[in-house]
């Protein structure tokens, strides 16, 4: 049988007709070497950004079940118009929306998790010698609801369906030439990794790389799926997603990314005693809302209250600020703070495990350019710091310098301080 691809076009890379009809011929082009091929579209330029402040203008707190059906519409528009223009160059296609396609999701409305793909009819359409056409970032749920799956979802459309019908690669078209040492917008002398490992990855998507979404890399991951990230406006080989085991590289540092889509929720006068943390978490937890950093300060004395700080995406605020009123009453917390002015910086390195002297040079650099610190978390791999949102370009540029990420040459692990050979 021929190699089957899936290709993923995101919002910039179809934005008008041009473009439409640049993707058009890319997905035909691949069909004429003998590929069989399914194309995931996102919603064209900021359609989604649209969608979202058409529901606001007629509701302050839009039903998200409403708001999926309104937001699936973007990328139905995409699929619809990139089939007419694959017809009109010679070749047969047909557009699906998500829940055409097979794409079961829990019933999580806005932010819903893919559970099962059943890809008989794009088989079926493949057999009959069709380009299929996929709606990006939605599905059908268990009861029978259209979905979404969070902001930038697509990506995980084309890996799920990847997975689901054995393709060769998935292949994410966008409007950079794949993942970068930082994003390019914010160092304009950031360096293509030619290859980067899902560990990496993951850290680098779930600390503010929106290149791929995180569930994409997660889902990749998992089912063993290739994922190239890649230009739409020009030919060259981006950036290839690899396991650990075939890394060729083991960089000390291999990218800053960067965050200002973030909020922090500080509670304060919060009881000290078993079971606190845990109710104020479940009650986060159950109104899905994803809780990232969390910093604890014991009480001095006995008795005496603590005060509980952790950050969270902005797109969560209003949802954890409602989950967290009742429990407020229940426990007796005396306050509950939000701050939306937040961002982070990370430092990301498979090498960093086992080199001591990287979060002091971290700090260090934020230290010469006066940039505070507010909350520091780490993973193996990671160092993330809380600063002040206005301050992230800044704090991203100082690091990618200091750990001279630009070099074409990788700074390959060594400790620190040790002059490269
Ligand atoms: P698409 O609409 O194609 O899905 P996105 O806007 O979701 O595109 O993701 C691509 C954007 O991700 C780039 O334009 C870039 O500004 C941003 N980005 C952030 N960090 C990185 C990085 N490390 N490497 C590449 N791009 C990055
Ligand atoms: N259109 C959706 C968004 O803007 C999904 C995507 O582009 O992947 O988030
Ligand atoms: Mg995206």
């Amino acid at each position: 049988m021929p190699d089957t691809i899936v290709m993923k076009f995101g919002g910039t890379s179809v934005a008008d007709a041009e473009r439409i009809k640049r993707a058009a011929s890319r997905i035909v082009k691949q069909r004429e070497a003998g590929r069989r091929v399914v194309a995931v579209l996102s919603a064209r330029g900021k359609t989604t950004d649209e969608l979202i402040a058409m529901a606001e203008e007629v509701s302050p707190r839009p039903d998200p079940r409403e708001m999926d059906m309104l937001l699936s519409t973007g990328e139905r528009i995409s699929c619809a118009l990139c089939a007419m223009a694959i017809n009109d160059l010679g070749h047969r296609a047909i557009s699906l929306t998500g829940s055409q396609a097979g794409i079961v999701t829990d019933t999580s409305h806005t932010k819903a998790r893919i559970i099962d793909v059943r890809a008989d009819r794009i088989r079926q359409a493949l057999d009959d010698d069709l380009i299929v056409l996929v709606a990006g970032f939605q599905g059908v749920s268990t009861s029978r609801d259209v979905t979404t799956l969070g902001r930038g979802g697509s990506d995980t459309t084309a890996v799920a369906l990847a997975a689901a019908i054995g393709a060769e690669v998935c292949e994410i078209y966008t409007d950079v030439a794949g993942v970068f040492s930082a994003d390019p917008r914010v160092v304009p002398t950031a360096r293509k990794l030619p290859q980067v490992s899902f560990e990496e990855m993951l850290e680098m998507a779930a600390s503010g790389a929106k290149v791929l979404q995180l569930r994409s890399v997660e889902y990749a991951r998992t089912h063993g799926v290739r994922l190239h990230c890649r230009s739409s406006f020009e030919e060259s080989p981006g950036t290839v997603v690899i396991g650990e085991d075939e890394t060729m590289e083991h960089p000390l540092i291999t990218a800053v990314t960067h965050s200002t889509e973030e909020a922090r929720i500080t509670l304060t006068g919060v009881p000290d005693r078993p079971g606190v943390a845990a109710a104020i978490f479940r009650a986060l937890a159950d109104a899905n809302c994803n809780v990232d950093t969390i910093i604890q300060n014991e009480p001095r004395e006995e008795g005496r209250d603590a005060e509980v700080s952790f950050t969270i995406a902005s797109e969560d605020l209003r949802a954890a600020e409602r989950a967290l009123e009742p429990i407020r009453a229940e426990l007796g917390i005396a306050a509950i703070d939000t701050d939306p002015e937040i961002g982070k910086v990370s430092i990301i390195g498979a090498g960093m495990r086992s080199h001591p002297g990287v979060a002091a040079q971290v700090f260090e650099t934020l230290a010469t350019r006066e940039i505070n610190i507010e909350m520091i978390s780490t993973s193996p791999i990671k160092i993330s710091c809380v600063i002040r949102s206005e301050a992230v370009p800044e704090a991203v540029q100082a690091l990618h310098e200091a750990f001279e990420l630009s070099l074409a040459e990788v700074q390959r692990e060594r400790p620190i301080g040790q002059e490269a050979r």
